[in-house]
């Protein structure tokens, strides 16, 4: 697989759902950061979905999206956007994805869905009433939550606090999730490099160099 470097690789997504069961809630807003192969930005989309009654009093009816949705601002312009029918269907906005998909991917290649919590979250909305838009997804999932919840497991820090409180609204969650993405895969980058190569090898043996160095200094510094 070549990759251009100038050439889409990943949708970086964040969805706002009505609640968590794809089967019975809605897509009401969709955030999404096309980037390079690098993660470099390409695009930027953002787009609320047209809520039904039955959308806005599944939200109503649920303390918590509803508290997330109202303080940020969300709820009130899907409220007006959507009385006021002014908003796209999500077939709609399923089409312009897959234009901006065609514009600057690559034909007959398929992107990478990214993001936090993609795999397990937003691919079964996904899965559940955007066909045309899985058609053009690999089948794995660039997911920086996976790399955060293992990063926290292993040193008791977060590597990045953007997390922290996140706004909750689908394009400043992709921002956030790119920005988190760009850091580990700087981190990942730098090892690399430092240790000439990317094996378990290279890295022990950087890490036992920088060890022994430490062992050295320490010895100068107690004499
Ligand atoms: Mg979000």
């Amino acid at each position: 697989m070549s990759h251009n470097k100038h050439t889409l690789a990943n949708l970086h997504l964040d969805f706002e759902t009505a609640g968590l069961d794809e089967r019975m809630h809605d897509i009401v807003d969709v955030g999404i950061v096309g980037t390079t192969a690098d993660l470099n930005t390409i695009f930027e989309f953002t787009s609320l979905v047209h809520a039904t009654p039955r959308t806005l009093t599944a939200i109503a009816s649920q303390p918590i999206v509803h508290q997330m949705m109202s303080t940020n601002g969300l709820l009130e312009r899907l409220i007006t956007g959507s009385t006021a029918g002014s908003l796209p269907s999500l077939a709609e906005v399923e089409d312009r994805i897959i234009d901006l998909i065609n514009e600057f991917g690559t034909p007959g290649v398929k992107v990478t869905l990214a993001g936090s919590g993609v795999a397990t979250f937003d691919m079964r909305f996904i899965r559940a009433s955007m066909p045309r838009l899985l058609a053009c997804l690999n089948y794995w999932a660039a997911d920086v939550g996976v790399l955060r919840r293992e990063w926290l497991t292993a040193t008791g820090d977060d590597l990045v606090t953007v997390n922290k409180d996140k706004p909750h609204t689908g394009i400043d969650d992709a921002r956030i999730h790119v920005d988190e993405a760009r850091a580990f895969r700087h981190m990942f980058a730098r090892l690399a490099d430092l240790a000439g190569g990317g094996t378990l090898e290279d890295i022990n043996a950087l890490l036992e160099a920088v060890e022994r160095q430490r062992m050295r200094d320490l010895v100068v510094s107690t004499v």
